[in-house]
């Protein structure tokens, strides 16, 4: 089965085993994400080990995904583990003394928070179920109104969708386990929270100040501001995931398929790569087959051309992670192999100078019906030019670099090849037969020169 949508699989207990992680390659998963979020860097190292042993089992680029937490907000603990009653209309009170809550007040760990919100700001926590605004605000508490909810507990997600956290995007934990995972050499970090430029260029500060090695960053689009900005993001960054589950809590969910398409529309123009991600196929959690609307959303991940879709629970704490994938795998090739005419325009979105050398190789492909793009990659940014125009053929991409081969396992149609020989292959029909074609015409990358074979 060949995918040109990619697909990266989040690890978890159910599936941090090495047959485990092994089977979901085969059945289709191109990289893996490692979350930060549930354990130090150093605690999840060894999954980056089994991903790498498993790599080399099958002779297969696979790109590895480090999650950083990021700068999530949580409340702090009440003095029990009981609900808390709230009362629509009544106050709500989130301040700096670290002693447990009551059914008037609780503790905000990050001062930042505190300091960032102004009158009329939202509030919302455990996944927007509870909403409050704010009323006043003083050096040590925020006083809020609760519009939405019926009962507060401990240690719920504070989201604040109209506030600019004056806040680093790397905590001290992501600090921690960023130098540790550093160290592993992930192909990716995933940054969470992002609400600018400036921050994708600190945590590429740090790493450059660590390594040589160049991991790409991508950003995690989960805030309104991010949205508003993703021009700006998508620039630093080096591709982007529509974190839709913390997205669709700080905008009004109806927004988040408009906002997707926006999203997928920008990166296309950047050439840069962008992931779906979160409940894809969330019942699978429980259950052996997804629900049709589930479904038409992985199929729609094809549809939208945009480079990869994610799973989260279904594969980290889902009843059978490797039929998730399988389930996933089978959606996206039937989709990725529909005829009927991409609907969506894109032609505009492309026709930018800066993206004229690889139309020229996505139209030379088309005019002449060529089977296959071999692209000798020297390093990744002409095959992320070719793979945002989005051409139905497969790109070949030879790589004598193993962290670029594994970096490529995110791009839209692109299928790295590792060989240290890269001169043995440079005709490209060695590639083409290595990856099944043994007919037809080839459109021959190498730096600058583009040709016409034909392999026969
Ligand atoms: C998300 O919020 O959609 C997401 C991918 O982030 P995380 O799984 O880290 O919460």
């Amino acid at each position: 089965m060949y995918n040109f949508t990619k697909i990266v699989a989040s690890v978890g207990p159910k599936s941090e085993n090495r047959d485990t992680i092994r089977d979901m390659v085969v059945a289709g998963a191109d990289l893996f994400r490692i979350n930060f979020s549930h354990d130090t860097g150093r605690v999840q190292g060894h999954k980056i080990d089994l991903i790498r042993d498993v790599a080399a089992e099958l002779g297969k680029p696979v790109g590895v995904i480090v999650d950083l937490q990021g700068p999530k907000h949580r409340i702090g603990d009440f003095k029990t583990d009981k609900h808390y009653p709230l009362k629509v209309g009544g106050h709500f009170i989130f301040d700096d003394d670290p002693t447990p809550g009551d059914s008037t007040r609780v503790y905000l760990p990050d001062g930042d928070v505190l300091k960032s919100l102004k009158p009329g700001n939202r509030i919302l926590l455990n996944d927007g179920k509870i909403e409050m605004r704010v009323e006043r605000v003083t050096k040590h508490r925020i006083t809020a109104t609760v519009v939405r909810g019926t009962e507060i507990w401990s240690r719920r997600g504070f989201n604040i969708p109209d506030t600019d956290v004056a806040t680093s995007v790397l905590t001290a934990k992501d600090r921690e386990d960023l130098e540790y995972a550093i160290t592993k050499r992930p192909d990716f970090v995933a940054v969470s929270f992002v609400q600018s430029g400036a921050d994708i260029a600190a945590v590429r500060d740090f790493i450059t100040a660590r390594t040589s090695y160049p991991i790409k960053i991508i950003a995690k689009i989960e805030r309104p501001n991010a949205v508003a900005r993703i021009e700006e993001i998508a620039t630093a960054a080096d591709g982007i995931m529509i974190a839709r589950g913390d997205l669709a809590v700080e905008v009004p969910y109806e927004s988040v398929p408009a906002i997707t398409r926006q999203i997928i529309r920008t990166c296309r123009m950047m050439n840069r790569p962008v992931i779906i991600a979160t409940q894809m196929l969330a019942s699978m959690v429980e259950n052996e087959f997804p629900t049709r609307a589930e479904i038409s959303d992985v199929a729609n991940t094809a549809y939208l051309r945009a480079d990869s879709a994610m799973t989260s629970d279904e594969t980290t704490i889902g009843a059978n992670p490797v039929n998730a994938i399988e389930t996933m795998a089978r959606i996206l090739s039937f989709s990725d192999a529909d005829t009927i005419a991409n609907p969506y325009d894109w032609s505009r979105v492309d026709n930018t100078p800066q993206n004229d050398w690889s139309r020229s190789v996505s139209s030379m492909a088309y005019l002449n019906h060529a089977t296959a793009i071999v692209v000798f990659a020297h390093d990744a940014g002409a095959v992320e030019m070719i793979s945002a125009r989005k051409p139905d053929i497969p790109i070949i991409a030879v790589c004598n670099d193993k962290m670029i081969a594994n970096q490529l396992c995110l791009l839209r149609g692109v299928s790295p090849m590792f060989n240290e020989q890269l001169f043995g292959m440079r005709d490209g029909f060695n590639a083409a037969r290595a990856f099944g074609i043994h007919t037809g015409k080839l459109v021959i990358v190498d730096d600058e020169k583009i040709s016409l074979r034909t392999l026969s």
